[in-house]
């Protein structure tokens, strides 16, 4: 570890709602003194009742020792002051995600806190450069994205913005490992990595319902049974929140100036006016209100003809690598194998864009997102050419300029090398 990570003795966590209490949750409970700061009593209150709860249940699930538990109580220390946080050696900042308010927290803990301390914010989507520059420190300013919930997800990424320090990049990291995470390394990109790279899993998915390939549950059912995904991308929406996820593809999408990869789908849209916008509306792609949920999302008139063309794309290279068993049906593996490619060239896309490296992007999308393979790793085991491949046959049948293999693969592929 840094001797300046191991130097860290005080942490504050800005913000007690979903995350920065279970920010505050892992660094109390990794014996680190933790101040959490909130703008009213009962935020702090509420914060700290769920960090007690979350507490208990891991001890009674046997994954924490009780000692723990009252050790990690003992060392919160809940404010409503501004000026408390001013020995810190390092600020996590996990306030709503709001650039005037998060810049002003920015200014005012500059010129509050130590030189030596660092300044991190928890932000998904804003600019971490555009953070830094409201301080006077922004080689000491970064990005430290947690996944909910921060207690039970592993990953973490740390990014650096334009000015940001080896060294702040360095403290940071050595910080996420004694918090018991595996921190990987972005740019400070829109998106970073796993909100960027996750994209195609759900615009591909919400293209193919909308270009009447499938009903949302073959879509599902694809992702899951043949490719292997956890859950199907309509069922983790409706989990999200429709609107949530809207909100993620707006920001990524403007943020990359239209990039029409990106461009976010109007039955998404027309989910969210509805408000018809997952789980807690009772009602998305399926209805809650059954058990188990049932699909109500209309589904396409007509037969997906020009997909199952094999001549359109190469759909049954793609069955013997997804589902060697033969047991897969052609929809199924080329709803699967749209997914798994463009996935894969979004990873590309970020690879040789420096965005991170082959390791991280892997890593952080199988800890991120619970991914069956890492996509670069995906793409290896599929095969470079396939996925080129298939990608071309989309430009052709699809899109010309929404499938365009990222220029790395191409040149592996001419190489005949591989990707990891
Ligand atoms: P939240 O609404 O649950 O919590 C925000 C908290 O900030 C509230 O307790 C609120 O009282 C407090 N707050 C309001 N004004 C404040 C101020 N001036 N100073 C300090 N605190 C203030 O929001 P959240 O979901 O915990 O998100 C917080 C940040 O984490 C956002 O930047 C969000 O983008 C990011 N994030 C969220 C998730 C997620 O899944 N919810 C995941 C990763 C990152």
């Amino acid at each position: 570890m840094s001797d300046a990570a191991e130097r860290i003795n005080v942490v504050a966590v800005l913000g007690a709602g979903t995350m920065g209490a279970g920010i505050a949750q892992v660094a109390a409970v990794s014996g680190l003194r933790t101040r959490m700061y909130d703008v009213a009593e009962q935020f702090l209150e509420r914060g700290r009742a769920a960090i007690a709860d979350s507490l208990r249940r891991l001890v009674a699930r046997g994954r924490l020792e009780s000692a723990t538990r009252e050790a990690a109580l003992a060392g919160l220390e809940p404010t409503t002051r501004l000026e408390d946080l001013a020995d810190a050696d390092f600020v996590i900042e996990a306030a709503p995600e709001e650039l005037p308010l998060k810049q002003s927290l920015f200014k005012r803990l500059d010129e509050l806190c130590p030189p030596h301390t660092i300044l991190a914010s928890n932000t998904s989507s804003l600019s971490i450069t555009e953070l830094a520059s409201a301080t006077r420190r922004p080689q000491q300013v970064v990005g430290l994205h947690f996944f909910n919930p921060p207690a039970l997800m592993q990953l973490v990424e740390v990014i650096g913005g334009q000015l940001a320090s080896a060294e702040s990049l360095e403290t940071t990291r050595a910080l996420a490992r004694r918090l018991g995470k595996r921190p990987v390394t972005a740019r400070d990109t829109p998106g970073f990595i796993v909100n960027r790279v996750a994209r195609p899993f759900y615009l591909e998915s919400l293209r193919m319902l909308g270009e009447g390939l499938a009903p949302v549950e073959t879509v599902d059912r694809a992702a899951r049974e043949v490719a292997g995904f956890r859950m199907g991308p309509f069922e983790l929406l409706d989990l999200i929140g429709i609107d949530v996820n809207l909100a993620v593809s707006q920001t990524v999408y403007e943020a990359w100036y239209q990039e029409p990869r990106f461009r976010p789908h109007p039955i998404q849209r027309a989910m969210v006016r509805a408000g018809q916008v997952g789980r807690k509306s009772g009602r998305g792609f399926y209805d809650y209100s059954a058990t188990p949920p049932t699909p109500c999302y209309p589904p396409p008139q007509g037969s997906p003809i020009a997909l199952l063309d094999p001549s359109a794309a190469p759909w049954p290279e793609w069955a013997a690598r997804l589902a060697p068993s033969g047991q897969a049906d052609p929809l199924a593996v080329a709803l699967a194998a749209r997914l798994v490619a463009t996935l894969a060239n979004e990873a590309a896309l970020a690879l040789q864009e420096g965005v991170a490296s082959r390791e991280d992007i892997d890593a952080a999308m199988k800890l991120g997102t619970a991914y069956p393979h890492g996509p670069l790793e995906w793409a290896d085991q599929v095969g470079l050419p396939l996925v080129v491949r298939t990608l071309e046959a989309l430009q052709q049948t699809v899109s010309p300029e929404r499938y365009q293999p990222a220029q790395v693969l191409r040149r592996l592929v001419a190489l005949e090398h591989r990707i990891t």
